[in-house]
């Protein structure tokens, strides 16, 4: 068992509280946050997310933030995001734009009435490029989430870096590429957080213990992807400290350490 000491609370850096799976549960889970001293990012997937996470975090101040983005799974669902980044009723409560990316492991062309490979990867590529444009001119960092496509994405990236923009800010999502790519979008200025995954998942190791820690953060994603203890449950946003545990372990730096420098990690980016 650990100690916790310090004040400041566990960040969950990416989660899905407004989806549907938490309508019997979300007050009491958001109870739970209060009393374990545990903060999230509800990250929106398409509008109905993007608009659910915005209104949860302004009846949560202080508990929850929200993103508004469109997945790279979901492209039928094409909103007008600049609408609600323009929207004075929203927009305070709006601390990022994704998630956003490519993912090129569950494209089969079934899905979107559309058999032709090619054109879902540029249509996926489009609607990234878009959101990288408006995290460029609201200043708002990117939830990025990359699956099976890496190098493309880092491609994207680095040819719509603005040269008037010093880096990027930003976080890739459930990180699971190699070092040498971790080592490239650090260099692009984004940080890199790390699901339950690490907690049943050995082969992360090298991984956690490469990444900066001021450079890093833990997240659930959930209702996805509960760890070790509560593998095969609903995930929520409570179960971050086995993350942290976990980190702090591999890392060999006392948890307290890690709960205060995720925090800091997220007020420099997003938590206003
Ligand atoms: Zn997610």
């Amino acid at each position: 068992m650990y100690e916790i000491t310090t004040k400041n609370p566990f960040v969950d850096l990416h989660c899905h509280l407004q989806f549907d799976n938490f309508a019997e549960d979300r007050d009491s889970v958001i109870g739970e946050m209060k009393k374990n001293n545990v903060i999230g990012i509800n990250v929106g997937v398409d509008e109905k997310s993007s608009r659910a996470g915005i209104v949860l975090a302004q009846e949560n101040k202080g508990v929850l933030w929200s993103t508004i983005g469109l997945h790279p799974l979901y492209p039928e669902g094409v909103f007008d995001m600049e609408n609600l980044l323009k929207d004075e009723k929203f927009n305070s409560s709006i601390s990022g734009i994704g998630e956003c990316g490519l993912d090129y492991f569950r494209i089969t062309g079934d899905n979107l009435n559309e058999p032709d490979l090619d054109k879902v990867k540029d249509f996926q590529k489009e609607i990234f490029i878009s959101q990288i444009k408006m995290s460029i001119t609201y200043d708002l960092p990117l939830m990025l989430h990359v699956r099976d496509s890496y190098r493309e994405t880092l491609e994207i990236l680095k040819e719509n870096f603005k040269s008037d923009v010093k880096e990027y800010r930003g976080n890739v999502h459930f990180f699971a590429g190699t070092i040498d790519e971790a080592q490239e979008f650090l260099n692009l200025g984004f940080s890199i957080s790390f699901t339950g995954v690490i907690t049943f998942v050995e082969s992360y190791a090298d991984l956690v213990r490469f990444v900066p820690i001021e450079r890093m953060f833990a997240e659930t994603d959930s209702p996805y992807v509960a760890p070790k203890s509560f593998r095969g449950q609903k995930n929520n946003p409570n179960h971050v400290r086995e993350i942290y545990k976990k980190i702090a372990e591999i890392k060999e730096i006392d948890i307290n350490d890690v709960i205060d420098i995720f925090y800091n990690n997220a007020k420099k980016h997003w938590i206003k």
